[in-house]
C-alpha cells in the first residue's frame, strides 16, 4: 500500500489525508498519552503537516503547554497532536487510520511510564522518554512520543 494515507474519526466528521509516508510510527506509555486516550498505550503515526489535507470543521483542540492534542468535537475520537517544537509534524493517533495495519510501529516511548501488567514482548527499540529529541526541551516529563 502506497500514499495517500487516509483517517478520520469514527462519526466521519473528520477526515484527513497524507500524500506521503510517514515519517514515525510508534507506541507511547506516556500518562498525558494515557489520559488523552483512556487506553493504557497508545500509538502514533507521524508525517510532515505539509503532506497532510485534514478536513478540520468538526475539530476540537486541546492545548497542553507546547502539545497541542486534537479530537472530534462530535464524537470524541482523539485524532492527533502536534507539538511547537517539531515544526512541521504531526502525529496522528495509529487507530485513527483507515488502514491501522498497514501501520506497524517500530519503537516504544516513554516506557519510563509504562503500566506494569502490560506486556508487549516484541523486539523493538524502548526508549525510557522520548524518542523524538525536542530541540529546548524543558519538559522532560513530557507529553510527547
Ligand atoms: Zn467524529
Ligand atoms: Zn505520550
Amino acid at each position: 500500500m502506497t500514499a495517500p494515507h487516509t483517517g478520520g474519526c469514527r462519526c466521519g466528521a473528520v477526515r484527513f489525508e497524507a500524500s506521503a509516508e510517514p515519517h514515525h510510527i510508534s507506541y507511547c506509555h506516556c500518562s498525558d498519552c494515557r489520559r488523552a486516550s483512556g487506553a493504557p498505550v497508545s500509538a502514533f503515526v507521524g508525517f510532515m503537516a505539509d503532506q497532510i489535507a485534514l478536513d478540520g470543521k468538526a475539530l476540537t483542540t486541546f492545548e497542553n503547554g507546547p502539545v497541542t492534542r486534537s479530537f472530534c468535537g462530535i464524537c470524541g475520537s482523539p485524532i492527533a497532536y502536534v507539538d511547537e517544537r517539531l515544526s512541521n509534524h504531526i502525529y496522528f493517533m495509529l487507530g485513527a487510520m483507515d488502514m491501522p495495519a498497514y501501520f506497524r510501529p517500530t519503537l516504544h516511548a516513554h516506557v519510563r511510564e509504562q503500566l506494569p501488567f502490560l506486556h508487549m514482548p516484541d523486539d523493538l527499540p524502548r526508549h525510557l522518554r522520548t524518542s523524538v529529541p525536542r530541540p529546548s526541551s524543558s519538559n522532560p516529563g513530557g507529553t510527547q512520543s
